[in-house]
């Protein structure tokens, strides 16, 4: 028989607690993925929404940092070799770019990358 002294009711509610933080900060984590994608993306295509998608994923660092000290220290090191190998040459195509993809796409379902 256990000697914990919590009642089943109280650890649940910490356990929730729990499961409600880590889903909180896989979403940040997801988010920030995504928006650094996009940020990348549009700046290789010299998109005018380039800033404000750069300007959002600053955002959601900043309350992963805020809310998620150790995670962010952790996956920090890992952000910029990801925005860098999201990024390609406005004048190239990139197998991984989602606007390249569409525009293969857009050029009759060829979706190879095309070389400069
Ligand atoms: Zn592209």
């Amino acid at each position: 028989m256990s000697t914990n002294k919590q009642s089943p009711i109280t650890g649940r509610v910490v356990a929730l607690a729990e499961v409600k933080q880590r889903r909180r900060l896989e979403n940040l984590i997801y988010t920030r993925r995504r928006v650094a994608q996009l940020a990348a993306e549009h700046r290789s295509h010299r998109l005018d929404d380039a800033v404000e998608l750069y300007v959002l994923q600053l955002e959601v660092e900043t309350v992963l940092a805020d809310e998620f000290p150790d995670a962010f220290d952790t996956h920090f090191a890992d952000w910029a070799d990801e925005e860098a190998a999201a990024e390609h040459h406005p004048e190239a195509t990139s197998p991984t770019c989602s606007i390249c993809e569409a525009i293969a796409k857009n050029r009759g379902g060829d979706h190879s990358p095309h070389a400069a």
